[in-house]
């Protein structure tokens, strides 16, 4: 028996070649039957816990797996299934779970939104039509499987009562007592049936602790676990948190469980100051989070195990547990694939399986001596140091460049006020012009055109011109149907992200790196590894192109600094801030050549911004403070005729709006549709005095919208905002709608802002 054990949280579904993709999309398609799916599944599944117990990890979770979405599960494990998808009763059939996930047959989906702070994204339980009932015992099972089929005593894993309440909609405030008290029967009986099946350990996830709760809500937990104990004594309950530090720290390590897991890497500085603080219950175990589940980087053993006799000092090392953070659902499963990185990056680098062998290690070096694994300790630190001292990291000209932003100039030359009358004078655009956000559709043949470059059976050459043919045929679409401000329609980008960090230094891509983001999704978020240089102009030879081609302007395209950093795995020897610094500087000579090459509208896009908020709200100001630094520092150098634009996907305003006021841009667009009430709502409350487009339509669905429901729209959106200020534009990007539609529609849309200036 080892003195410190180690555990993990949650291992990635996605598999190395993503086989629990694909086998989710064949089954999809038709191409699986149920009981296929049911059994390639199951293969994936247990593949997962073996890799787990080869690893060596002591405590191996189970039921962390999904068919989709671990809210989902939750749901549908509770009967928690809306009316419109004719559910009736008993377990709810597989068909069901995935027209909830997907929409089927008339029925819309359920409501899809981000996991706390990360870019994994949920199925929104719905309380508002059903009952809970307990459907079946999806933990117990996971348990027993993996007791039978490999011998595994696996650690049940379950989103937490409060937690899952509090991520579920259809209720009102007041409520919540009354939900709580159904949901601890259904509760209790998932333990129950654990304890009775032998099972030790349960862990339970509550990372809703970390963020900011009332009084009122932690006595509502506390009474949530002294039921859940007293149902089953024989059971122990490790209460996890993730992805911040708690939040009444010496209420939540008394509440009635037999463990308690921290994070110590995300809210690594007050958890281990409240630990040193108020100590820690001796009758509890102490799951210590302390590789870090969200990043993708080695540890740093010296510093691990510092901080590991740290708090074994407070608390013993029988009493504690080596984990990761959070589960490691956030990063890719592994790097050996990755055949086509430097050697020095991919040497520092940890995905889900190395980050259980450093598990595994730091275990060992505390239980048998630092001497047995002295060789492994010695690697670890020749690989982190050779990145420290790669040139790539240790650009002088780069980092001195963002020491300077302090005293540079981050605003522009005049205020709004100025600048909108020499740009009315510049642009002479109509009253509520109209114009996209930037992307058009992308049909099969513009991706096969790149992955035929890609492969080289095309030469840059036959792509640019293939690229060039399709900006020639938009803008004369565009004109056709009688836009003011045109794009170039973003042909040559597969993704806004990506393509920038190919072209700018310091991004490294994977071969393999895929995490999941929503049921089959998956995305592959570059590496910002080195400081981020600009080489070349990245945007500028297609937005000249395309503004030779016409007497209207077009505006040129960039991805904002924030939403680089958000959508990217981003190092973590410098802070988020001083990396978006980086970026900003880089975009910025962007921004600089496009307005030497004549292009005087530009938007900077930056949809990430609101991801980034912190969980914490005291830790806001400070994010949005830097986050609009960044974007003016990309932006502000520009002449005072030059117009800014800038796009945001989400219309939850109220509570960042001035920070949208001090980005200072010229024009921001914002998707409205699917929000429309509460976002009007918002601008009857506060003033917004600068250029504004709401989206007039919903681009995520093919439907022709209407001229009277667009009409409508501006209508009511001209109530609340200046009409000399406002924009007309679709709520987002048009990549991935039809063509057809996407022409129709745009036509809608300019007939309906015809009709509106008829009017006036
Ligand atoms: N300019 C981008 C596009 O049109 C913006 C995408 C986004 O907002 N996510 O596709
Ligand atoms: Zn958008």
């Amino acid at each position: 028996m080892s003195l410190l054990k180690s555990s993990n949280l949650g291992y990635p579904r996605i598999g190395v070649n993503r086989e629990w993709k694909k086998t989710l999309e064949a089954f999809w398609a038709g191409k699986l039957s149920d009981s296929d799916l049911i059994l390639q599944l199951e293969a994936i599944r247990l593949g997962h816990l073996k890799v787990q117990k080869e690893k060596g990890i002591d405590i191996i979770p189970v039921n962390d797996f999904s068919l989709y979405d671990h809210m989902l599960d939750t749901a549908t494990m509770f009967g928690l299934v809306p009316k419109r998808f004719a559910y009736e009763g008993g377990k709810v059939p597989v068909s069901t779970y995935y027209a909830m996930a997907r929409g089927d047959k008339g029925a819309t989906a359920c409501e899809m939104t981000k996991w706390f702070n990360t870019n994994y994204h949920y199925i929104v339980p719905e309380f508002n039509e059903t009952e809970p009932v307990l459907t079946e015992n999806r933990p117990l099972q996971a348990y027993q499987e993996a007791k039978d089929k490999l011998g595994i005593e696996g650690k049940p894993v379950l989103i937490g009562l409060y937690t899952f309440l509090k991520l579920s909609k259809g209720y009102k405030q007041d409520q919540i007592e009354e939900l709580v008290q159904k949901l601890i029967p259904l509760y209790s009986q998932i333990l129950v049936e654990l304890e009775q099946a032998g099972a030790k350990w349960v862990q339970i996830d509550e990372p809703i602790l970390v963020t900011s709760l009332t009084e009122v809500e932690i006595k509502l937990v506390q009474a949530i676990y002294a039921e859940l104990n007293e149902a089953a004594p024989g059971l122990k309950i490790m209460l996890q948190t993730y992805f911040e530090s708690v939040e009444h720290y010496q209420e939540i390590v008394s509440l009635p469980v037999q463990g308690i897991g921290l994070d110590f890497v995300h809210g690594f500085t007050s958890n281990l100051q409240a630990i040193e603080a108020h100590g820690f219950p001796e009758d509890k175990v102490l799951g210590v989070g302390l590789i870090d589940g969200r990043g993708i980087w080695r540890a740093d053993f010296p510093s691990k195990l510092g901080l590991l006799e740290k708090v074994s000092a407070i608390v013993p090392y029988e009493r504690l547990i080596v984990q990761p953070s959070c589960s490691l659902l956030h990063v890719p499963v592994t790097t050996k694939p990755e055949t086509k990185l430097e050697a020095v990056l991919k040497n520092a680098l940890a995905f889900a399986d190395e980050k259980l062998d450093e598990i595994v290690l730091l275990a060992q070096a505390v239980s048998t001596g630092l001497d047995s694994v002295s060789a492994k300790l010695e690697e670890n630190q020749r690989a982190l140091k050779a990145l420290d001292e790669d040139p790539s990291r240790n650009k002088k000209s780069v980092q001195a460049a963002v020491k300077e932003i302090y005293e540079k100039q981050s605003t522009r030359n005049n205020g709004f006020a100025e600048r909108r009358v020499v740009q009315q004078e510049k642009w002479q655009l109509p009253f509520l012009p109209t114009t996209t956000i930037g992307s058009f559709p992308q049909s099969a043949e513009i991706r096969q055109a790149r992955q035929k470059w890609r492969k080289s059976e095309w030469t840059n050459e036959q792509y640019e011109k293939f690229v060039q043919e399709q900006i020639k045929a938009w803008i004369e679409l565009q004109e056709q149907i009688g836009l003011d401000v045109l794009v170039h329609g973003e042909f040559e980008r597969t993704d806004m992200v990506e393509f920038f960090g190919e072209k700018l230094d310091g991004f490294a891509f994977t071969l393999n790196g895929w995490v999941q983001s929503y049921g089959s999704r998956c995305v592959k978020p570059p590496i910002i590894f080195g400081d981020v240089q600009f080489t070349d102009t990245m945007t500028v030879a297609e937005s000249v192109y395309a503004q030779s081609l016409t007497s209207k302007p077009v505006k040129g395209m960039l991805t904002g600094p924030i939403t680089i950093l958000n959508w990217s795995f981003v190092r973590d020897d410098m802070t988020r801030e001083q990396v978006s610094y980086q970026i900003a500087l880089a975009l910025r000579e962007e921004v600089e050549s496009l307005e030497r090459a004549g292009i005087e509208m530009i938007q900077v896009d930056e949809p990430a911004l609101r991801e980034g908020l912190p969980l914490k709200r005291a830790d806001w100001e400070h994010y949005l403070n830097w986050a609009v630094l960044a974007f003016r520092v990309a932006t502000s150098t520009v002449k005072d005729t030059t117009q800014i634009h800038t796009h945001m996907c989400y219309c939850e305003f109220h509570d960042i709006i001035d920070s949208i006021r001090a980005l200072d841009a010229d024009v921001i667009s914002i998707e409205t549709s699917r929000s429309h009430g509460e976002l009007i709502h918002s601008f009857e409350e506060y003033t917004y005095d600068k250029g504004i487009g709401l989206g007039v339509y919903d681009i995520h669905s093919p439907r022709v919208p209407s001229e009277e429901e667009m009409v409508s729209m501006i209508d009511r959106a001209l109530k609340v905002l200046d009409p000399a200020l406002f924009w007309i534009n679709p709520d987002c990007g048009l990549k991935t709608r039809g063509m057809e539609e996407t022409v129709a529609s745009l036509r809608v849309m300019v007939q309906a802002t015809e009709a509106v200036r008829e009017r006036r």
